[in-house]
C-alpha cells in the first residue's frame, strides 16, 4: 500500500493506491505554496495518515510526484515557477523520517508517464513517450519501464525544444519554445490579441473553453484550434522522427478536446516524418483519468524501490 502525493501548482493531492494502480482513498488541499514548504509538509503528513486510517491500511512507502523540476535521487525542489521559496527543500527525508518508510520523488510529467506505461495507455510498450499539455509541456520518456535520465539524472525538457526561433518569448527565456506556442495559455494568449475589444468571450477565457467555442462554430476560436493543432502537430512530429517511439501517449487538460486536434496532427506527422515507421507509432490518449497522478505517484515508489527498482537493495 503505497502513500501517494501530486504536488501542483494549484492543488496538493494525496491518496492510497495499491499494487494493482487502484486509488483506495484520496484527499486534496490548495497548494497555497505562499504558507511555505514546512505548513505544505505538515498538511501532507496529516492528510497520508487520514488516508490511510479511511482505507484502513498500514502505508508500506510513499512514491511523490511534484511539478518541478526537482531532483530525484536527493529528494529535493528546485526552482520551481508554481512554489516560490521551496528551492533547496527536501521532502523525502522529512516524510521518511515520520512515517518510517522509504520515500521517492520524482517530477509529475515522469510519475504520469510511468503509471500510463504500467496500468494505462502504453502499457506493455517498450518506447513510450507520454506528453502533458496544459498550463505548459511536460514530457517523458520511459524505455522497457524505466524513465529515461540525463546527465546528473536531469529530466529532459522536450516542452521546451524550439519550434519557431521567431516566436514568443518562453518561460525559459528563449524563443519559439514548443510550451510557449501550443500549451494553454499559448491558445488563450494568441486568441486574445486577434479579437475585438468587444469579443463577448474575452473574460475567462481558456483552451477548453477556446475549444467549446470553436466547436460551436466561433470562426475566431475556429483559427485558435487550426494554429493549436499546427503547432502540437510540429512538436509530436519532431518526437516522431527523433525517437521513432512505439506510442506517444498524449494527457493532460489540452488533451481533453484532443478529438479537435488528432486528424490534424497526424496529417502533419504523415508528411514530416517519411523516414521513420511513423505508421507504426501509436497515438493514443492517456487512459487513466483524474487519477493519472496519484497512480503515478505510487509508480514512482515502485520505479525506485520496488522489486527490479532502480535503488531497490
Ligand atoms: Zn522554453
Amino acid at each position: 500500500m503505497i502513500g501517494a502525493v501530486d504536488i501542483g501548482g494549484t492543488k496538493i493531492a494525496v491518496g492510497i493506491v495499491d499494487e494493482r494502480g487502484r486509488v483506495l482513498s484520496r484527499l486534496e488541499s490548495p497548494t497555497d505554496a505562499k504558507r511555505g514548504f514546512p505548513n505544505a509538509l505538515d498538511r501532507i503528513g496529516k492528510m497520508l495518515r487520514q488516508c490511510a486510517q479511511e482505507a484502513g491500511v498500514e502505508i508500506s512507502g510513499i512514491g511523490i510526484g511534484s511539478t518541478g523540476p526537482v531532483y530525484p535521487l536527493t529528494g529535493t525542489f528546485g526552482d520551481v515557477d508554481f512554489l516560490p521559496g521551496w528551492d533547496g527543500a527536501n521532502i523525502v527525508r522529512p516524510l521518511g523520517e515520520d512515517f518510517k518508510v522509504l520515500v521517492a520523488l520524482e517530477n509529475d510529467a515522469d510519475a504520469a508517464a510511468l503509471a500510463e506505461a504500467s496500468w494505462g495507455a502504453g502499457r506493455s510498450k517498450r518506447r513510450l513517450i507520454y506528453i502533458t499539455v496544459g498550463t505548459g509541456i511536460g514530457v517523458a520518456l520511459v524505455l522497457d519501464g524505466r524513465l529515461y535520465r540525463g546527465v546528473d539524472d536531469a529530466h529532459p525538457e522536450m516542452g521546451h525544444h524550439v519550434i519557431d526561433p521567431s516566436g514568443p518569448l518562453c518561460s525559459c527565456g528563449f524563443k519559439g519554445c514548443w510550451e510557449s506556442l501550443a500549451a494553454g495559455p499559448a491558445m488563450v494568449g494568441w486568441l486574445l490579441g486577434q479579437v475585438p475589444l468587444d469579443y463577448p468571450h474575452r473574460a475567462n477565457l481558456t483552451a477548453k473553453r477556446i475549444c467549446e467555442l470553436a466547436l460551436e462554430g466561433d470562426k475566431l476560436a475556429s483559427r485558435a484550434v487550426e494554429r493549436e493543432t499546427y503547432y502540437l502537430g510540429l512538436g509530436l512530429a519532431n518526437l516522431t522522427t527523433l525517437f521513432a517511439p512505439d506510442s506517444i501517449v498524449l494527457g493532460g487538460n489540452v488533451m481533453k478536446s484532443a478529438s479537435l486536434f488528432l486528424e490534424g496532427i497526424r496529417d502533419i506527422i504523415r508528411r514530416s516524418c517519411r523516414y521513420v515507421p511513423f505508421e507504426k507509432t501509436e497515438l493514443v490518449l492517456a487512459s487513466l483519468g483524474e487519477d493519472a497522478n496519484l497512480i503515478g505517484a505510487a509508480r514512482v515508489w515502485q520505479h525506485q524501490y520496488g522489486h527490479g527498482g532502480q535503488r531497490a537493495s
